[in-house]
This record gives structure tokens, sequence and C-alpha cells, in this order.
């Protein structure tokens, strides 16, 4: 895209934001309204997640030539995504301990929050409560039984475990593989120029959903009184989140990718924005590649790989917060935690994060393992259930910050840019 006509999207979704918040915030009523404007957007991204990620890794993985390669890929960045999300949850630690944000109550669960609570247990009933139990999950879900229920439950894990062998396959069929190889690379090609058109859909898609969600939660005179009442956790979690997003992942960008940060955060502002407003990283990812490949000149075999596998497993902005609110609900409850069972948190909060799903809210959920791992009430969620919705967006653009670094940091690793274009 033009550098002009991006700035010029750019603007529209900014303006698409602001409106976004004084509508939701001033006329309640009518945000909710809007809100389908927001779904279909989103609906829309959703429906580009399945046939790129396919399309994209099959043709990714059967340019890379050597089988040996992808094991270096895979491992570098499985490496990197482990050690930012282990700072991210060491940022949240020490920052929830310090600023020790839980006060012990009297009495912790309020009718309303009774209700709510019934909820997320029932999505958790089918949860995997230990990390044994969690590792076996994550190992068992990435095979697909069955290829197009995979497809039609968003199943992304298993699609990526079969693309690799389908391309890498391919490559050991010779004349006949290549044909199949042009074809996912024609699909690729025409599920990105979809996605680009998308892009113009963002700025109303972006406002819309905003003003939706902030008209749910009762507009500004709503939503007010949820942050006073939370605004030290709150305020724990965005604070740690921007020290993660504003200083450990740019020094990565800076110092290992060799990237200028205010460049890439322009490339990246599109994306960033529609998880804000999304809360899903998996939504975001179509816009991620294309910003990326487009405007970030990074190489469309990183991107193919490391984008699609970070927006399933690499959650630093989930894990920090699991790791906060698991903290804050201890505290809440007078419980005072060691050294040993901060740790503890400190590793199952990285692994749970891997087993969240790039959707809304997945993260309350499997907090659930980190919770379990201490010993702490899985009640307590609902002290925190009427504010995720509002940190839930705050997350998910760190994981897909953390994602995109992810990939410039690959990327020079790798040394691919110069052979961007022999795909
Ligand atoms: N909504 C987050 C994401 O899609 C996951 C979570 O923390 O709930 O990245």
């Amino acid at each position: 895209m033009a550098s002009n006509s991006s700035n010029k999207l750019l603007l529209f979704i900014i303006i698409g934001i602001l409106s976004g918040i004084f509508l939701g915030g001033l006329a309640p009523d009518i945000g909710i309204e809007v809100q389908f404007l927001g779904d279909l957007f989103l609906k829309s991204l959703f429906a580009m997640v399945i046939p790129l990620v396919m399309s994209s890794m099959i043709v990714g993985v059967s340019s890379l030539g050597d089988v040996r390669k992808l094991g270096q890929l895979g491992g570098r960045t499985v490496a990197f995504f482990m050690a930012t999300t282990a700072i991210a949850v060491s940022i949240g630690l020490v920052l929830v301990l310090v600023i020790h944000p839980g006060m012990p109550l009297e009495n912790h669960i309020t009718e309303s929050s009774n209700e709510s609570m019934q909820q997320v247990t029932t999505r958790m009933e089918d949860k995997p409560t230990t990390l044994i139990d969690l590792l076996k999950t994550i190992l068992t879900s990435m095979v697909p039984e069955n290829l197009f229920a995979a497809m039609a439950n968003m199943e992304i894990l298993p699609l990526i475990v079969f693309s690799l062998v389908f391309g890498g396959v391919l490559t050991t069929i010779g004349e006949k593989g290549l044909i199949v190889i042009r074809f996912f690379d024609s699909i690729n090609e025409a599920i990105m120029a979809i996605v680009h058109l998308l892009m113009w859909a963002a700025p109303i898609g972006i406002g819309a959903l905003i003003a939706g969600r902030l008209g749910e939660a009762g507009g500004f005179a709503g939503f007010w009184p949820q942050l006073q009442t939370l605004g030290a956790y709150a305020g724990t979690v965005i604070l740690a989140l921007l020290i993660h997003g504003l200083i450990i992942l740019p020094l990565a960008l800076r110092f290992l990718a060799k990237k200028s940060v205010m460049a890439y955060a322009k490339v990246m502002s599109a994306p960033l924005m529609t998880a804000f407003s999304t809360s899903s990283s998996s939504a975001t990812m179509p816009l991620t590649i294309e910003n990326l490949i487009e405007k970030g000149k990074i190489s469309r075999r990183t991107v193919s790989f490391v984008v699609p596998l970070g927006a399933t497993i690499n959650m630093n902005g989930t894990a920090l917060y699991e790791a906060v609110a698991a903290v804050y609900i201890a505290q809440s409850y007078g419980i005072e935690l060691g050294l040993g069972e901060t740790l503890i948190i400190l590793l199952t909060a990285t692994l749970s994060a891997i087993g969240a799903a790039g959707i809304p809210e997945a993260g309350l959920v499997t907090m659930v393992i980190v919770l379990k791992a201490v010993d702490l009430p899985i009640e307590g969620v609902s002290l925190i259930l009427v504010i995720d919705w509002f940190l839930d967006r705050c997350r998910t653009t760190i994981n897909v910050w953390g994602d995109s670094v992810g990939a410039a940091v690959i990327d020079r690793l790798e040394g691919s840019q110069e052979k961007t274009e022999s795909l």
C-alpha cells in the first residue's frame, strides 16, 4: 500500500476509534445498535483465517527447501516466544508484588458475580486443570482427527501442523507437488488481496466494535465505576503491559532485529488497533500478515510461519495478565504466596497462555490452571470478571505486538530478507 494511502487509512482508523469511544460512551443505546457493523468486520476477518493460515504455511514450508531449516526456524521461533513470555510474566509478577493491589476482603462473591461465575465455570468444565493435563491437551490437540472439523471449529494449531507436513511432502513428489504448491500460492494471493480490501472497512468496523462494547458496559457512566473498583488491579495489569510493550519488545526490535521502533510501530498500527477492538489475535492475524509483508518488508516466508504460530501459541499479554490476576486473587483472599509458589505461577502462566486460543476472553478460562497449580480458589475469578472485557483488549494488543516483533527478530536471524522475492 502506498504510504500516502496508508497514512489516510491510519487517520480514518483513529477517527473511527474516537467516534466509537464517544458514541458508546455518551449514547450507549446507539453504540449497541451499531455493534452489528463491527460484527460484520469481525466475521469477515475470521473468514480469512483458515484459508490464509493453510495456504501461507503450505507455500512457506515448501519454499524452505531443506526440512532441517524448518527445525531451525521452528526452534528459534519457539525459543523467542517462550523467552519474551517469561519476561512478560516476570514483569507482571514484580509489579503485582510491589504494588500489592489486592486487599483482603470480607465477602468475596457478590450475587451478580456469582451469576457470571457460573458462565465461566461452565466454560472451564472441559478445560485441563493441571500442568500435565495441559501439556497432554496441547500435544493431542496438535493432530487433527478430521481436517474439516478442525477448520469448522477454527482449531488453528492442528491445521498448522497438517499444513507443515503437507507442504513438506509436496516438495518431495516432484512436478505433481509443484502444481499443488502453485495452486495454494494463488489462493494465498487472492486471500491477501481480499484482506487488503478489508482494511478499508477497518475504521468503521473498529469504531463500531468499540461503541458496541462500551455501550454494553453502560457507556462512560457504567464503565467508570467498574474501572474505579478494580482500579489498582487494572492499573497494575496495564502498567506491566506497557512496560513490556513499550520497553522490552522495542529493545528486542532495536537490538535483535535492528529495526526502527517507530517505523515498525507505524506498520503495525492498523493490526494493533484491530487487536484492541476485536480482542482476538486470530481475527487480527490476516491484517498482521498483510502489513508485515507489504509494509514491514519482512520476508513472506518468515511471516507465514511465525505469525500464525504466534497468534496461536505466543501470548505475552495473556501470560502476564494471568500471573497478575492469580497473585491479585491470592492477595484478596489474604493468602501469602512463597517464592516456590511464585515460581510455579511464572511457569504455569507461561504455559497456560500457550493453551489459550486467540479469541476473546480465552485467557480467563485457562487461568484456572494457574489458580489450581498453587491451590488458589477458582471462585476468585469472579473478583476480576467485570473488568476482563477491557483488560482482554489491552492484553490482546500486546499479544499481537509480541508476534510481530517475533517475526522481525526471526527474520533477521534467518537472514531471509533478501530472499523475499524468490518465493
Ligand atoms: N483475547 C486474547 C487473544 O486473542 C486471549 C486472551 O487473553 O483471552 O489474544
